[in-house]
C-alpha cells in the first residue's frame, strides 16, 4: 500500500507533545483561504518553481520534452504550466533546486525507516509521530496502516485532522491513535462555508462522536482576521467545547502570510489580506472565554 506524501519533517515541536516527526499527507477536503500548506490541497503531485533561485543555466529547458520551459528576458527560466505534464525531469536536472516535484507515493516501510531514526529523541522527550497534511484522513486506509505499524514499534501517535471526512475514516485510525489534534475554525456554519468552502456540521458531528469514544483531543484554532478573531467568536466556541469530553487543551495559533512564497511557486495568487500581528492584549482577550470555563488554553505565538 502506498500513500501520497509531500513532506516528512523531523524534530517538529508544534505537532503534539515532545519531539516529533510529522508526516504530511497530500490532499485536503477543505479549501481555507489562509492555508499555510497550499501545496497540500491537491491530492496529486505538482511542480513547484522557486524562480528567485534560478541561475539561468538552461538545464531544465534541455531536459523538458514538452517545451514547457524557456529562458525569459531577465535570464531566468519561464514555465508554461499548460504544457507541463509534471514528469519531474526538469527538477532532476536543476542544479539550483529551483524546480521541485511536490508529492510522491511512498510505502509504509519507506516512511517507517525515516520515523525510527529519531526514536531515542521521542523516548527522551515524550514525543512520537504525527500525521498531518492536507487532510491525512483523505487517505484513511494508508493512514491506519502507518499508525498501526508505528504503534507496533512502540511510537506515540497523533493525528492532525480537520475532521471533514466520513466518520468511517476517523473510525479506521481510532484504534492506533493516542492523540487527535482536531482543527476547529469556528462553530458558525455560514462563516465556515465562506472561509473554507464547506459548512461545519460534519466537522462538529465527528468531533462530538470522537469525544464520546474517550479519545484524547487537543483542539487547534487558527485565529483568522475578520473570521474568528473576536472574543465573541471564541466565546461561542468555548461554549460549544465546554460540553464535550476528552478535550485536553485548546491551542490558538496566529494568522500569518508565510504561504505566499509557496503559492507563487505553484503558479497561484495569494488572496490573503495583510494584517497587523495580534497584540498580546488581544490574544489574552481571546483566551479568556476558555479560561472562564476552566478549559486549558494556550496561544502558540510562532
Ligand atoms: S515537470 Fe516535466 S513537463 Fe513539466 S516542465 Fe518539468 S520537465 Fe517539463
Ligand atoms: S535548471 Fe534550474 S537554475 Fe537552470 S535554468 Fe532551469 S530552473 Fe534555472
Amino acid at each position: 500500500m502506498e500513500g501520497m506524501i509531500f513532506d516528512i519533517q523531523r524534530f517538529s515541536l508544534q505537532d503534539g507533545p515532545g519531539i516529533r516527526t510529522t508526516v504530511f499527507f497530500k490532499g485536503c477536503s477543505l479549501n481555507c483561504f489562509w492555508c499555510h500548506n497550499p501545496e497540500s490541497k491537491s491530492g496529486h503531485p505538482q511542480l513547484q518553481f522557486f524562480r528567485h533561485l534560478c541561475t539561468g543555466c538552461q538545464a531544465c529547458v534541455k531536459a523538458c520534452s514538452q517545451n514547457a520551459l524557456e529562458i525569459g528576458v531577465d535570464g531566468r527560466a519561464v514555465l508554461n504550466r499548460d504544457r507541463c505534464v509534471v514528469c519531474g525531469a526538469c527538477a532532476e536536472a536543476c542544479p539550483a533546486e529551483a524546480l521541485m516535484i511536490c508529492g510522491k507515493n511512498q510505502t509504509v516501510d519507506e516512511i517507517i525507516q525515516v520515523l525510527l531514526r529519531d526514536k531515542p529523541f521521542y523516548e527522551q522527550s515524550g514525543g512520537g509521530i504525527t500525521i498531518s497534511g492536507g487532510e491525512p484522513l483523505t487517505q484513511a486506509d494508508f493512514a491506519a496502516e502507518l499508525l498501526k505499524r508505528c504503534r507496533g514499534e512502540g511510537l506515540h501517535t497523533a493525528v492532525d485532522t480537520a475532521g471533514h471526512v466520513p466518520w468511517e475514516s476517523l473510525e479506521k485510525v481510532l484504534p492506533y491513535t493516542q492523540l487527535f489534534l482536531y482543527d476547529l475554525k469556528g462553530v458558525d456554519s455560514d462563516k465556515h462555508k465562506q472561509a473554507t468552502g464547506v459548512g461545519q456540521a460534519n466537522i462538529t458531528r465527528n468531533l462530538e462522536r470522537l469525544s464520546r469514544t474517550g479519545a484524547s483531543i487537543i483542539i487547534r484554532i487558527p485565529v483568522i482576521p475578520g473570521y474568528n478573531d473576536s472574543p465573541e467568536d471564541m466565546l461561542r466556541t468555548a461554549d460549544y467545547l465546554h460540553k464535550l469530553q476528552g478535550i485536553q487543551c485548546v491551542e490558538l495559533s496566529p494568522y500569518h502570510r508565510l504561504a505566499d512564497g509557496k503559492l507563487k511557486s505553484l503558479g497561484q495568487k495569494s488572496d490573503m489580506p495583510e494584517t497587523a500581528e495580534l497584540s498580546s492584549e488581544a490574544a489574552k482577550a481571546l483566551l479568556k472565554p476558555f479560561e472562564d470555563k476552566n478549559i486549558c488554553v494556550r496561544y502558540l505565538n510562532s
